[in-house]
């Protein structure tokens, strides 16, 4: 897995884990420049602003861009997905055949246990949902 691995837990982190313990997804947003940024960090990206909210993602997104690392015993998915709130975050796409997805693919996010960790944010497709033409 990739993505949230490297977000440690710490007091600038600590309201997303909470969140995640809780199964729920958020995502830090500036309240001066009112835009939403990934990955949580105690400062916006944009503005240098550390006035921050967080707020409940949709969970929703499509393919930025992925590759499929074949290295190993199963072939995974690493994927920059951007979120319908606007990051674009790098994850993983599981449970998904490598050959269906496409750029423009929708997913959306999915909480999977973690050896010796909360549960991280990985990202699946929907079977309701069909890539964006
Ligand atoms: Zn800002």
């Amino acid at each position: 897995m990739i993505g949230t691995d490297l977000i440690e837990e710490s007091p600038e982190t600590k309201a997303f884990w909470d969140a995640v313990a809780g199964g729920r997804f958020v995502l830090p947003r500036c309240r001066l420049c009112h835009r939403t940024h990934w990955y949580p960090r105690g400062i916006c990206p944009h503005c240098f602003s550390t006035e921050l909210d967080w707020h409940e993602s949709s969970g929703d997104g499509e393919i930025y861009s992925f590759s499929v690392n074949r290295m190993g015993n199963e072939p995974y998915v690493v994927a920059y997905v951007a979120l319908s709130e606007g990051p674009i975050m790098l994850s993983n796409v599981i449970d998904a055949d490598p050959l269906t997805l496409s750029i423009g693919t929708r997913v959306k996010v999915a909480f999977r246990p973690a050896i010796g960790r909360l549960p991280v944010p990985l990202f699946v497709v929907p079977s309701v949902l069909s890539p964006k033409l």
